[in-house]
């Protein structure tokens, strides 16, 4: 069968959405794949921060909201409190579901159950869950298929820097969102305690050359058991975090959200950093001339984020000092926990 579409995106994530959204609205003909049946479900603690997604999302879709963080590093224990939500947390599916709804109110076609095999400069080649092959070509492809992208390995660039989260969604209900700096466990990554409405978000996150995930893994169980938190019969899942940026544009392809590497190295946040990217490129795809300032911007952050991790990579006892130092800053609120996201 062939068929085609002005603007092919591939994935259903925020990413892709967003960049649906945006195109359907201004009238192009667009038509995002997605090879899962239902869209949403994703490997995630669900964390969206004030300065990014959360005050952009309807209420209801809020699990839980935490206008305080505990942040714990090898000495020292601290509360951030601020008069509104620094984090709150959002489960994927949800978010996933009404991101299509608002795609496809707007115009998009959203296909599911149907995953591209291959790509050629001119169509993407796609089989959906009957078994039926289909060639569509299009004017613009826009990769947005997360951290293992097949459009970025289309497009011959490596990706170098890859971080590995594992989490753990236990039935449960806990009042305080924790962050542990931990380097002895986490290197320059952290474990995290992230409350959802009826689960609890349990999980570590690190550089995947440094902490091997079976690695990961092991440290996740102990740090947890530690906690309180009896991990060993509950089903882990992981994936990987791209934060190797190297550009978005390539003449009529392009990367959005973690296919472009733009999450951040270093916390692992990349649902906003998807949303900015997917936006900034249907404006650009509507407008060539659009500066697309935003991504700029959101590249210098994550800049800043790779530069701790390379420093951390040095030596255990300065990865320690500097985590010691930065919950110090946070302490005497020299440094805003703002600065630590990736919005501005
Ligand atoms: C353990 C863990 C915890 C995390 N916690 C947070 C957090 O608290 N907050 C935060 O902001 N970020 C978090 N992240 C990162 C966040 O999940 C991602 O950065 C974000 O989902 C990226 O969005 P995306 O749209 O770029 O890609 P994705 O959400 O990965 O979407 C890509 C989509 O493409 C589809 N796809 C892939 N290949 C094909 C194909 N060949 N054909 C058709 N479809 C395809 C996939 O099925 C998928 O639906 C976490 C990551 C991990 C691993």
């Amino acid at each position: 069968m062939k068929s085609s579409a002005e603007i092919v995106i591939i994935g259903a994530g925020p990413g892709g959405l967003a960049c649906a959204k945006h195109l359907a609205e201004n009238n192009r003909r667009v038509l995002v794949i997605e090879r899962k049946q239902v869209i949403g479900p994703k490997v995630c603690a669900g964390g969206i921060t004030w300065s990014g997604l959360l005050r952009h999302v309807p209420e209801d879709l809020i699990e839980q909201a935490f206008p305080q963080q505990f942040i714990y590093s090898n000495l020292q224990k601290i509360k951030v409190s601020e008069p509104e939500p620094i984090v709150a947390t959002i489960n994927r599916e949800t978010l996933g579901q009404w991101m299509a709804r608002s795609a496809a109110d707007a115009g998009a076609t959203v296909e599911t159950g149907m995953t591209v095999l291959e790509i050629t400069r001119d169509s993407v080649i796609a089989k959906n869950s009957d078994g039926n092959v289909q060639t569509i070509g299009y004017t613009h492809l826009v990769g947005a298929d997360g951290s293992t992208s097949m459009v970025r390995r289309f497009l011959g660039i490596h990706t170098k820097r890859m971080g590995i989260g594992i989490n753990y969604q236990v039935s449960g209900k806990c009042k305080n969102m924790e962050w542990h700096l931990n380097t002895k466990m986490f290197g320059s990554g952290y474990g995290w305690i992230f409350p959802h409405r009826e689960t609890i978000s349990i999980g570590a996150y690190g550089d995947q050359h440094n902490l091997p995930a079976a690695e990961l893994k092991k440290r996740l169980l102990t740090w947890a058991a530690r906690r309180g938190y009896d991990l060993s019969h509950e089903q882990p899942r992981a994936a990987l975090v791209n934060y190797d940026f190297q550009g978005f544009s390539f003449g009529s392809i392009w990367l959005v959200g973690d296919a472009a590497g733009l999450a951040s190295g270093l916390t692992g946040e990349g649902i906003y950093p998807a949303i900015i990217t997917g936006e900034a490129v249907a404006k650009k795809i509507i407008d060539p001339a659009y500066p697309a300032v935003e991504i700029t911007a959101m590249a210098k952050k994550q800049l800043q984020h790779q530069r701790v991790i390379r420093l951390a990579a040095i030596h255990p006892l300065l990865c320690s000092l500097m985590m010691e130092w930065l919950v110090f800053l946070l302490r005497i609120k020299l440094l805003d926990f703002h600065a630590l996201e990736m919005a501005d």
